[in-house]
């Protein structure tokens, strides 16, 4: 079958699926596409743009890529719209806890507190003339964990529609971007999992139209220890995983890199500060309470 691929890159499985056959040549392009994003943007290749950043923290700016650029420029714009709830260098944190390794111990509270005091997006420093981007102290280190897939799945769709394909669905480990409408000729319909059960089961869907719907929740990196759970979204401002009262947002937007920037911010912010920046961004979201609930953000307006 040619209308679809599945294939890993970014630390997850994605697939892309086409309403079209015959579209191999397409899809192999996309996929190189996103090869070419994580090449530059990982921070476990140590020939990454954003390694080669992290390595001169400190010491001197980085030439970066166009791809590179726009990214960092959005996250950091999102790392200073959210106070820091979402910021661009949590990476000595999300280094430090390690989520999707086999490791699944807390780490010391002495190890916290350095690696938060290594943490703070004022410290990016971007020069739009020069295309440099310079972390100004050392042990500082950039993570796009939180933005990459967003802006890969922009790029998914971009290519797709430069080749005259107006129907596809892209999934980019739960990062999901639809062009047009279903084949039924109906809105696409997204299920929102339910964080706490197996994967696959939906507490909702959403019907959706040319739109990404990108969701952060507790449920896709995680550790129990003594009967606790640790998650993957980081509080920056505590070094722990983020406790406020949700256990997943869905955003819903048009632009999935800005989805995704936000879905990780809101998350962290919780629902009552979250709608207000999701309010700045005219972007809709809908959370799952600890307590079960299910709303949505229009209903708060
Ligand atoms: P997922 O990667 O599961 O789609 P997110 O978009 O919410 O979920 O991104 C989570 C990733 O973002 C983490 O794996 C980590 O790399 C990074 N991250 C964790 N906490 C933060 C934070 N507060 N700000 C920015 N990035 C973060
Ligand atoms: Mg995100």
């Amino acid at each position: 079958m040619s209308n679809k691929t599945v294939f890993y890159a970014l630390g997850t499985e994605n697939s892309i699926t086409l309403e079209e056959d015959n579209a191999a040549e397409v899809l192999s392009k996309v996929v190189d596409r996103i090869f070419e994003i994580e090449e530059k943007m990982s921070a476990f290749k140590s020939a990454s743009e954003i390694s080669k950043l992290t390595q001169n923290a400190g010491i001197c700016p980085t030439t970066v890529s166009e791809d590179v650029y726009c990214v960092l420029e959005k996250a950091l714009e999102i790392s200073h719209a959210s106070n820091g709830a979402f910021d661009v260098t949590a990476r000595p944190l999300t280094r430090l806890w390690n989520f999707g390794s086999c490791k699944d111990t807390v780490p010391k509270t002495a190890e916290i507190a350095a690696a938060k005091g290594c943490v703070g997006y004022q410290n990016l420093l971007l020069d739009s003339n020069a295309k440099t981007a310079f972390l100004s102290k050392s042990g500082f280190a950039i993570d796009l964990g939180g933005i990459a897939k967003g802006y890969a799945a922009d790029e998914a769709k971009r290519i797709l529609l430069e080749h005259n394909i107006t129907g596809a669905l892209i999934n980019f480990g739960g990062n999901i971007m639809v062009l047009g409408a279903s084949p039924q000729n109906t809105p696409w319909k997204i299920g929102i999992q339910n964080p706490l059960s197996e994967r696959g089961a939906y507490a909702l869907t959403v019907d959706v139209f040319d739109k990404t719907v990108v969701t952060s929740a507790v449920n896709e990196r995680f550790f129990i220890n003594e009967g606790l759970r640790y998650h993957h979204i980081l509080n920056p401002l505590t070094g722990f995983p983020a406790q406020s009262g949700l256990l997943s947002v869905t955003i819903i937007d048009r632009c999935s890199m800005l989805a995704d920037a936000l879905s990780t911010a809101v998350f962290v912010l919780g629902a009552e500060q979250g709608i207000k920046l999701l309010r700045k961004y005219n972007s809709e979201a809908i959370f799952i309470t600890e307590t079960g609930d299910i709303f949505s953000s229009f209903e708060l307006n």
